[in-house]
């Protein structure tokens, strides 16, 4: 008799693990099923600025792969529109509801993946209720966002709260789009994945862009006129809007993990095992946002939401349970986002990170160009690295630049999960032609200037 793969989750994490299991076992060996409470399956959520904006036209573009290909390409039989509301371990069942009407199925598991994502923070003063007042986690949000943007009266104001990744491009999706929009942040500034010198860079783009930034600021409740959102409530008095999108952050998705007993980390997340397994359950595995990983430079547990790791974890454990062997190694806190053409990657740790992790450490920025200064379209590039002292390891980088800064942070993403030093990187043999880089790359650059540092601290 076939095995029975369960899947609660439909979408990076979830649906890479449903397929990766398929590749490896076919149907007559194991059967997959997998509950998505949504619309839609294998969704990019990373996508909807850029859809927002109207970069990104149709919705559809942000589908990856439907439920029908699942049906038909990998034999998954993918329930839409079915929350699961329970796990029994003891009895290896879930209990999903079918959002439809159709009321409540129990399903056996052999092997259950555990893949429900993370859960948006929303304040109480959003719960209440007010038309215009919007998340964008999932297509649905980013649905009901472009429906309010063009329906009548037509909105001219948005406030954006929280200036974190997503934060920062709604603000610049919703300029794009012919908004006012005003940027409220609780703390000094917004961009706070980088370290404060390096965010205020971010800062100044996109006040060029018109953004207004009010920081240092919270937003504690809501007006609102004939049921539509009027004006955010905050401790320097109202600031009128139309809409409100909200960029708070999220936490692990965990609360059916946990009333069933599966292990939570320190930081909220499902605990796992290097294979995705979830600790001390056998036949259970856990995938993406909703789980901890591990930090590669504190080796301390950290919850890093992002799709980059969603797919490669959700990965790991759909070979694993194929009966192959993968293992997913940890972050290095790696990312990129933009402001317009400002782009802006960061690795490792910020100074404040290195510090709490007691590293001793020199930290450099460095000014160059993203091409050679002569040749045309050549603008500043900012580098700032954070050494080990006295080893000299890179522990951490930042890049705040226009355009080839983003992905230059790959190159310092690599040499710092190798534990290169900064000694090692200055000899680095980076590609150089005038269109690409400056002779020396800002890279090489900034190598160089954290080996002065050192050395002059005596190390
Ligand atoms: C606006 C935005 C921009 C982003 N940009 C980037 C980016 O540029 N780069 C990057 O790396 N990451 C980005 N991310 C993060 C990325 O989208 C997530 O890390 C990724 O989607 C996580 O995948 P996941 O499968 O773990 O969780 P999710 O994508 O959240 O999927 C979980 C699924 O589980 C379903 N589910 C939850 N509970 C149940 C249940 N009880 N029963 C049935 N179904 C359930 C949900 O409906 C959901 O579809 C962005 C996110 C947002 C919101």
């Amino acid at each position: 008799m076939a095995q029975r793969l369960i899947v609660i989750g439909g979408d990076a994490a979830g649906m890479a693990a449903a397929s990766q299991a398929r590749r490896r076992r076919d149907r007559g060996d194991l059967e997959i099923v997998a509950f998505e409470r949504g619309h839609f399956t294998s969704y990019s959520a990373c996508g909807i600025p850029y859809w927002i904006s109207g970069l990104v036209p149709e919705r559809d573009e942000l589908i990856a792969r439907d439920p029908a290909t699942f049906r038909e390409k990998f034999a998954v039989d993918v329930r839409m529109r079915h929350e699961v509301t329970a796990i029994d371990l003891d009895r290896r069942e879930v209990v999903a509801r079918d959002l439809g009407g159709g009321g409540e199925v129990r399903e056996r598991f052999d092997t259950l993946v555990y893949a429900t994502g993370a859960v948006p923070t929303k304040p109480d003063w959003a719960r209440a209720g007010a038309g215009g007042v919007f998340g964008v986690q999932t297509l649905d949000d980013g649905a009901a966002l472009r429906a309010w943007l063009e329906s009548e009266p037509r909105p001219r104001r948005a406030v954006v709260v929280g200036g974190g990744y997503i934060g920062v491009e709604m603000a610049e999706a919703l300029i794009q789009r012919g908004l006012s929009v005003t940027l409220v942040e609780q703390a000094e500034q917004p961009m706070s994945t980088v370290d404060p010198d390096m965010a205020e860079l971010v800062t100044d783009a996109m006040r060029a862009i018109g953004i207004t930034i009010r920081t240092g600021l919270a937003v504690t409740g809501l007006e609102e006129t004939d049921g539509r959102v009027s004006a955010v409530v905050t401790a320097e008095g109202p600031i009128p809007t139309d809409l409100v999108v909200l960029g708070l952050g999220v936490r692990p998705n965990t609360a059916l993990a946990e009333a069933a007993g599966l292990p939570l980390g320190v930081t909220g997340g499902v605990r796992v095992d290097r294979r995705m397994r979830v600790a001390g359950v056998p036949g259970v595995w856990a995938a993406g946002d909703c789980v901890e990983t591990v930090h590669r430079v504190t080796g301390m547990p950290v919850h890093v939401p992002l799709g980059t790791h969603a797919n490669k974890q959700g990965r790991v454990a759909g070979i694993n349970i194929g009966g192959g062997y993968a293992t997913f190694l940890g972050v290095i806190g790696t990312a990129v986002t933009k402001v317009c053409d400002l782009e802006v990657g960061r690795t490792g740790l910020r100074e404040r990170d290195a510090r709490a992790a007691g590293f001793e450490f020199v930290s450099v920025i460095a000014q160059s160009t993203n091409r050679a200064g002569y040749y045309p379209g050549s603008r500043p590039m900012t580098v700032k690295l954070i050494a080990e002292k006295p080893s000299g390891r890179l522990l951490g980088a930042q890049i705040v630049g226009w355009s080839e800064a983003a992905k230059r942070i790959d190159t310092l993403a690599v040499a710092l999960w190798n534990g290169m030093t900064v000694d090692d990187m200055t000899a680095l043999d980076l590609g150089y032609a005038p269109p690409y880089a400056p002779v020396w790359d800002p890279v090489l650059i900034a190598a160089r200037k954290a080996v002065d540092a050192l050395t002059a601290t005596d190390r």
